[in-house]
């Protein structure tokens, strides 16, 4: 019997073990830290063995095969160990994909990545498409597999999934766009980070398709570097040559696989960054086979994404604007670059390697005020003072939403868009967006 052990027991992890235990194998799930009381029931109720606290080193060093979180590093002392010993590591999603024969509608980039799929798996199930959601996003693909099998998975895929994977195919491939993330993890090498990425294109096949974002730093070139055979689907801000999507005279046009066209005032998304993934979508649910009135009903349809720029409220003359999932420079620099009003933005957390510098055209053209909210804000203060506009340093949501009030004025828009993960004072991103929207409900009632 094929000895699987599968490290992290979370979504992804417990999806795989019970995924596992209906081919047959034997399971063995172990996990760090502490696992949560749903996953162990989970876990137990399919007689699957597991541990918390810590991992039992003979018991995963005499594995054939090992699933691994994507959270945990390739540093981890037990990924080094397992590797020493030559054996084969890999993600839920890849161990997933061995068993079914889905079309996989794939999306990456370093920004846009859940809004687009959201978007994509829209449009899907608008179409009537028999359609799962996967990956990153926060759904398990092989518990899907295991006990809800469907004919096509849209899947959300971050660099972390994507490194551990190796046979996996993605029918429709979407590279949204690549700038610095995550370089903590990649030895603070933006080759390895653009190299990761690039591997969404791994096994596609001549009748798969890869849309992309022609503006990209990264991805035209990395293309031209490496010959596949995938139809090319790229778009682009402007028309330019060999795009199949751009925007024109006021309208997003498509040229391939279908003609397709519509006004940008009926997209649903606002923003600069958001007439990418429209055009993204567009292109992979038209390559998918969907009729172009359906894209049409649902690009216009879509209600967005929580913690996306997601309007948080307005009182007192003041706007509120929760981008807590803007996580890095870029997400923030997109968020501002949309702001029509003055901004007094809140940035900090914990840093992951940032530099802030191309943010200050963009702050000096629309901030009135810049409020830091993190554990240690030192770096802050090191990289943005010098700028001159008044800050505020503060170490809580309530702090920081009051310190925020204070320093807006009539018509300016306070945006939370922090350039930062949110671990250094919250549970997660979520809790943080949360948090803001409730100290901004309270402002303005
Ligand atoms: P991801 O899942 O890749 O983190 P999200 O869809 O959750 O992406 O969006 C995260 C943030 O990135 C948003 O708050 C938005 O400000 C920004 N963003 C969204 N789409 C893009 C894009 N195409 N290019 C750059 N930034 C984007």
């Amino acid at each position: 019997m094929k000895k699987l052990v599968v490290l992290g027991a979370a979504e992804s992890g417990v999806g795989a073990a019970i995924l596992a235990r209906r081919q047959g194998c034997d399971v063995f799930v172990s996990d760090m830290g502490q696992i949560q009381p749903r996953y162990k029931s989970l876990l137990d109720d399919h007689a699957i063995a597991w541990e918390e606290g810590g991992h039992t080193e003979s018991k995963i060093l005499d594995a054939d095969e090992v699933v691994k979180s994507p959270g945990i590093p390739p540093t981890a002392p037990m990924i080094v160990k397992l590797r020493e010993k030559n054996i084969p590591i890999i993600s839920e999603i890849e161990y997933a994909a061995r068993f079914t024969d889905a079309r996989m509608i794939c999306i990456t980039g370093s920004n846009g990545k859940t809004t687009t799929t959201s978007l994509i798996y829209h449009i899907c199930r608008k179409a009537g498409m028999d359609v799962g959601l996967a990956g990153n996003i926060g759904h398990s693909l092989a518990l899907q597999v295991a006990e809800a099998p469907h004919q096509n998975y849209v899947i959300e895929l971050s660099s972390f999934q994507l490194d551990n994977m190796y046979d996996f195919r993605a029918h429709i491939a979407v590279l949204l766009n690549i700038t610095p993330d995550h370089l903590d993890r990649y030895d603070f090498k933006m080759q390895n980070y653009v190299d990761s990425k690039m591997r969404i294109l791994q096994n596609q096949q001549a009748e798969d398709t890869f849309v992309y974002w022609m503006g990209d730093e990264y991805v035209p070139t990395e293309l031209a570097r490496h010959s596949h055979p995938a139809a090319l689907c790229g778009f682009s801000d402007e028309e330019s040559t060999g795009c199949t999507a751009c925007v024109k005279d006021g309208k997003l046009v498509v040229t391939t696989p279908v003609a397709f066209e519509m006004p940008v005032a009926e997209l649903s998304l606002p923003g600069k960054h958001n007439l990418r993934n429209s055009m993204a979508a567009a292109l992979a649910t038209l390559a998918a086979g969907i009729d172009p009135e359906v894209v049409r009903a649902g690009l216009s349809d879509f209600p967005g994404v929580e913690h996306r720029l997601e309007n948080a409220g307005c009182g007192h003359g003041i706007r509120f604007v929760n981008d807590s999932k803007a996580t890095n420079v870029d997400a923030c620099f997109c968020a501002l670059e949309s702001m029509t009003t003055p901004v007094v933005l809140i940035v900090g957390g914990k840093d992951k390697g940032n530099d802030y510098s191309p943010l200050f055209p963009l702050i000096r053209e629309k901030c009135r005020a810049l409020v830091y909210l993190g554990a240690d804000n030192a770096k802050l203060h090191d990289s943005f003072d010098a700028l001159g506009l008044p800050v505020a340093d503060t170490h809580s949501m309530a702090d920081c939403v009051s310190e925020c009030v204070r320093l807006a004025k009539e018509g300016d828009t306070v945006l939370l868009s922090p350039c930062c993960a949110s671990f250094d004072l919250f549970h997660n991103m979520e809790d943080r967006g949360e948090q803001f929207k409730a100290c901004a409900k309270k402002w303005c009632e």
